[in-house]
Formats: structure tokens, sequence, C-alpha cells
């Protein structure tokens, strides 16, 4: 019909003030990273080499809410509030009753979520004299939104990109470049751990931290920055469920039945998500919370529930998370930001105490939904956001047999216009659909160190 709004869109005045602290309202509290050598809680001196006091406080702070800085809100208006739209042609196609929407964070400059955190970072940093900032990229998306960040507090950024998507992604590494960083191919030779690997070696997830760990440590002037996985990430996207909830009350709707988010270290998904898990605590809606993650990496439905290394060399503090092993390499899937081993151990620590439910698929079902969802609502998905729209068109059916009216939520991490290659191999038929076998989980999970 002709007067049935499609986007709910907020006012720049209605970016939220604050982000939101889960752990104040949990039941019981996550537990702590500890120490690589001493197996004892890290205190906050063992991460001031790589962070600025800023982001260790939001690391352990228990506050309910933190409030965002103005010059960070102030960039924040550049994409936010990204609109959330209702999608009613995938729901006149899929002939259901369900009312599907979704929040679209591709609309940022590095086209993901990812500048939601990449910006605060920048600025915790640049107001602590910080001048160099160091990290890593699988799929690009997280080096190209660091960059974006540091261009704007004047800073450089060192991006060191896993071997595979660095060979066959050039187009990530030029936006990395147009926006002022410095890319390298991870192994490398610049650092130990990537020494530790030969020439050519398609890299990891977990070696590029490595890399970009160990330069941060050595200097001074130098910072490491993390796009996933820790509490403070988690804490700076949840502007994305913040924003969601008033925009769902606005297009009429209580509450929704359905949250569903991709996750790869679990940021977009925790930031969508959080808020949600703060009404339903409150018992203000119960709506269900659902984690999507590759057949070929899934860390949540497949992995132990261990203290594990969030690196491969084994530099950074063990982390309490869903783990297939730290030495894990998953196949080269599309969705490269999925490709993590690990899982954001406060999401890690939901899902545990069973407030979070995760699942799994294989990405031809998901190039499949992307297809279907960009010749409806004519955005081109991100291979990673993929899988929650296959997800949520699951539920949209499951609702067409049962008749239930469920409001679905599907977080939009990014737009996949820079992954034109992978729509080219779904479309040429040359997606091969890998789960992982259980010998290569068993030997993975052989490398985790023992820790009760
Ligand atoms: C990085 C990325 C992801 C995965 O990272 P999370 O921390 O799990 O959000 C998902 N979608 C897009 C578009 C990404 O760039």
């Amino acid at each position: 019909m002709a007067d049935e709004p499609v986007k709910y869109l907020l006012d720049d005045s209605e970016i939220p003030t604050h982000w939101y602290n889960v752990v104040a309202d949990l039941p019981t509290p996550p537990p702590p990273p500890l120490h690589p050598g001493t197996h004892q809680p890290v205190g906050p001196d063992d991460l001031a080499a790589l962070f600025p006091p800023e982001l260790i406080a939001q690391e352990v702070t228990t506050e309910r809410y933190v409030e965002i800085p103005e010059p960070v809100r102030e960039i924040y208006r550049q994409w936010r509030p990204s609109p959330l739209f209702r999608a009613r042609r995938l729901e006149r196609v899929l002939d259901t009753p369900a009312r599907i929407y979704y929040k679209h964070e591709g609309v940022s400059p590095a086209g993901s979520h990812k500048t939601n955190t990449a910006v605060p970072q920048a600025y915790y940093n640049s107001i602590n004299g910080i001048r160099h900032l160091t990290t890593e990229t699988g799929a690009g998306q997280w080096g190209t939104a660091l960059a974006f960040a540091c261009a704007l507090f004047d800073m450089q950024c060192d991006v060191w990109q896993v071997g595979a998507s660095f060979d066959t992604k050039p187009a990530r590494r030029t936006l990395i470049e147009t926006f002022g960083g410095t890319v390298y191919r991870s192994p490398s030779l610049l650092t130990e751990a990537g020494k530790a690997f030969e020439e050519g070696h398609p890299g990891s997830l977990g070696i590029a931290i490595s890399e970009a760990v160990e330069v941060a440590a050595q200097r001074d002037d130098t910072k490491y920055a993390l796009g996933s996985v820790l509490n403070h990430v988690l804490l700076h996207q949840t502007v994305i469920g913040e924003e969601a909830l008033l925009q769902l009350r606005k297009a009429g709707e209580t509450g929704a039945d359905l949250v569903v988010g991709c996750a790869g270290g679990g940021s977009n998904f925790a930031g969508l998500i959080f808020p949600f898990l703060r009404e339903k605590l409150a018992g203000n809606q119960s709506p269900r919370l659902l984690a999507v993650e590759p057949a070929a990496c899934p860390t949540l439905t497949r992995g132990e529930y261990r203290y594990d290394f969030g690196d491969t060399a084994g530099l950074t503090p063990l982390l309490k998370m869903y783990t297939l092993g730290h030495d894990f390499v998953p196949s080269p899937i599309h969705a490269g930001g999925l490709r993590y081993h690990g899982m954001a151990p406060l999401l890690s620590h939901v899902v545990h105490e069973g407030l979070v439910e995760a699942t799994s698929l294989h990405q031809s079902e998901c190039f499949d939904a992307a297809l279907q969802f960009a010749r409806t609502e004519g955005v081109v998905p991100a291979p990673e956001s993929s899988h929650a729209i296959a997800q949520a068109r699951r539920a949209a059916l499951s609702c067409k047999e049962t008749g239930q009216e469920q409001v679905i939520v599907i977080g939009l991490s990014g737009h996949g216009l820079l992954e034109l290659g992978a729509y080219e191999s779904y479309l040429a038929d040359r997606l091969i659909d890998d789960a992982l076998s259980e010998e290569a989980l068993t030997s993975a999970l052989a490398a985790v160190p023992a820790i009760s």
C-alpha cells in the first residue's frame, strides 16, 4: 500500500548519549581474563602497553551506562542513527505473516558497523598522545573502519591483512590506503610472530593479531586496536540495539519476537541484542536472541567453553570463551569476518548462561537468501550479514506454516559491494559448503591450554 512506511529514521539528536553495559544487569559476572604466564586475573597494568586508560576502564567497568564523548557523537552523526527498514517486499515474496525489520549498519563510511567502535577507539588513543595504531584485518572491514577513524584524528594506521584476503581482495587494500592507512600482508617478515611462517602462507586472524600486538607492545607512541571480541568493543556497538528499540517503538511494535545477527567475534550481534537482553531481563519483552555462524567455523555451536588465547602466538590474555582452538584455521569461506576461532567472552558467557542461542548455516543457503534480499530490498548484504538474513528467512517461512505474526529483527552488519567476487563465485556455482569435520575439531581443541 502506498502509505505503508518502509523506513524508520531517527533525528540526529536521538543518537544515544550512552553506551549500555550489559554486565550491570547479568545474573552472574563473566569470568575474568587471565595472564598468559601466571594464569592470574589480568590487572589494568597488564593491558597498559596496548590500550589507553579509558578503554581499559571500559573493559572492566560494572557501571550500567558509559557516556559517549561529545566528539564521538559528533562523528557518529555522519551515519547514525542508522535506518531501520521494514522488509515489506521480502515479506510479500516470502508470503509470510511475519513482520521483518532490518537495522542497516552498511550505511557507515566503511560500509559496516565497525566504525561504531573504530571512532571511539581512535579518539581515546588520540587524547592520550598516541600517534600510531596497529591492527589486523580479515575481510578488510575492520582495517577500513580504523583507517577512516585514524584519518579523522590525524593518526597513522598500520594494518596486517590476512594473507589470503590480501591476495584476493586488492580493492580492500586500496580502500584502506585511500583512508590513509598502510597495509602489510600477514604473515609478514616485520615481526617474530610472522617470521614463524613460510612466505606465501595464507595467514589467519590469529596470526595477524599476534603481529599487530607485537609491534604495538614495542613502541611508546603506538597502541593496538581490536575490532571485535573485547568488552569495550561490544559496549561501543550497543548504539545499534538502543536505536533499534526506539525505532521499533516508532513502528508501533511493543517488542520483537526474534532478533537475529551473524557472529564472528560477536560485536555486531552483541551490540544489537544487549539492549534487547536488558529489556528481556527486566520483563518488558521476551525476544529470542539468536546468533548465526558459518558451518565452517561454528564457534558457539560446536566449540568448547574454555580459557584460550585470542591469537595464534599466545601473546594475548587467556579469555574464557567458546573456542575452536587458537591455531584453528577455518576453510576459506567468503564470510571472512566470521572466520575467527573464538567468540567474545561476554557473548560466550550469556550463551553459556542460556540467555542467548546460537545456530550455524552453510554458505550456499546464505548466498541464496542474500540474492533474494538484494532482488527485493535492493541491498547487497555482506556475506557475513547474509547468515542473519538466511536464518530470518527460515523463521519467516515457519511463521507462514503456523500463521504467527512474529516480529523479526535482522542485524544487517554491512553491505557487500566490495565482496562481489564472492557473489560471482556463487552465481557461477563455484561455492563449496565445507562443514568442520570431527577430526579437525578434535585436533584443534587439543592445543587449548588445560585450565579449569
Ligand atoms: C567484521 C564483520 C562481522 C563479524 O564481526 P563481529 O564482531 O562478529 O560483528 C560481521 N559482519 C560484517 C559486515 C563485518 O564487517
